[in-house]
């Protein structure tokens, strides 16, 4: 049976093209870029290189400003927990209920640890309300973290704009925002239109990258302060022995993603539209979470169906070869519904039944046709299951 890869904002497949530029510092150059000898200068020089990639697809900043991490959930702690340690004398940080959790926890910590936080909520389409976020910012805001795009349901949030209202109220908030799943789906230009942001982080592993690589953009000037000590590596802003096959994958998937941002994408979109219509059309009672959100990732369908489960629709997926993944976490044996359909007032009858397809440059018309073949297969028979589904009527019945 073939595999239907639908889960592209949980990870993506290492490119080929990034494995055959990461092989030869995965083999025969394994030198320590900080050794002196003339062997380690390529891997030395292989990471400046990189940085100068990186830089370019951002926009073509100043490479100085590109750290390599260990992942974006690093670079995350990294831009909180640095710009609060450098900024002692402002107490209040503005964040969102749909954050992912390597900032949302964060948020929380930071609270514990006695500074204010605003935790902006958002409306039923997962949207942000401006006039909240502007009543939020306060004379002694130091920080606002809020996500290009949510990694459940691909809605995106206007963080340039968000920036520049933020510089104009006071030139010295901090602006950060996770661009994890937004870099290779959307521009990110950090000289244009992203000029206000401080702070931005990303992953190697969601642009077809391996796992445990990420970077943080921290803009020249910015009141940081460094979040991992040791040695003077990354110029001394993030210590540890740097990855140089990860970083050098890194960056060739970042040239991948921007280089396909239009192409692939209007592709990708074509495909989730067409895949979003015909289960609408086949299925009954089911809600497309964002849907009417002013921007949406064009990879990503997060559905909810009203009186089942989302992990039972999951198994079913994967006993046909399909692999998505639920809007809900199940955590130490509870089951609780996701965060983010909870913040967007999903309604009750549907929020366990949530299912997030997340399509990459790698999916084809094939795989969408699969998924229209088998799902509406699968919902049908598990609502047979419910007891809050009437089979005669075909509705829900609570
Ligand atoms: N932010 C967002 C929006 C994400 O989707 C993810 C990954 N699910 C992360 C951060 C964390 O990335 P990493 O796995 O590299 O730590």
């Amino acid at each position: 049976m073939k595999t239907v890869y639908v889960d592209n904002n949980a990870t993506t497949a290492i490119a080929p093209e990034v494995l055959g530029v990461m092989q030869p510092y995965l083999t025969s150059d394994y030198f320590n870029p900080s050794s002196m000898y003339d062997a380690a200068r390529s891997s030395a020089e292989a990471i400046e290189s990189a940085r100068r990639t990186v830089a370019s697809c951002l926009g073509g900043i100043d490479p100085d400003q590109i750290i390599f991490t260990g992942s974006a959930t690093e670079s995350n702690n990294a831009a909180l927990f640095g710009t609060v340690q450098a900024n002692p004398e402002r107490r209040h940080v503005i964040t969102t209920t749909i954050e992912h959790p390597s900032v949302l926890e964060i948020g929380k910590e930071l609270e514990r640890r006695g500074q204010e936080v605003t935790f902006l909520s958002v409306d039923h389409n997962g949207e942000l309300v401006l006039d909240d976020y502007v009543r939020a910012l306060r004379s002694d805001t130091l920080l606002v973290s809020i996500m290009m795009a949510n990694n459940e349901t691909g809605v995106c949030y206007p963080v340039a704009e968000l920036a520049r209202i933020a510089k104009e109220t006071d030139p010295g908030i901090v602006v950060h925002t996770d661009a994890t799943q937004a870099l290779g789906k959307l521009p990110v230009d950090l000289q244009g239109e992203l000029q206000h942001v401080d702070l931005l982080s990303f992953s190697g592993h969601k642009i077809h990258a391996p796992k445990g690589v990420g970077s943080l953009f921290v803009r020249r000037g910015t009141r940081w302060r460094p979040f991992i000590l040791g040695g003077h590596q990354e110029k001394g802003r993030r210590a540890g022995t740097e990855n140089v096959p990860y970083i050098v994958g890194l960056a060739k998937a970042c040239e991948l993603a921007i280089a396909g941002v239009a192409d692939e994408q209007s592709r990708v979109r074509n495909m989730r539209d067409r895949l979003q219509k015909a289960l609408v059309e086949r299925i009954p009672a089911v809600e497309v979470n964002g849907k009417q959100a002013a921007v949406r990732l064009p990879n990503t369908l997060n559905l909810a169906f009203h009186g089942i489960e989302g992990e039972a629709i999951l198994f079913e997926l994967s006993r046909h070869g399909i692999c998505a993944s639920s809007g809900s976490a199940c955590t130490s044996g509870t089951l609780d519904p996701s965060h983010v359909l909870k913040a967007m007032q999903v309604p009750f009858t549907a929020i366990h039944g949530s299912v997030r397809i997340s399509l990459s440059r790698y999916n084809n018309e094939d795989d969408i046709e699969r998924i229209i073949e088998v799902l509406p297969d699968i919902i049908a028979r598990l609502r047979k299951l419910s007891p809050y589904w009437n089979d005669e009527r075909n509705c829900l019945e609570i």
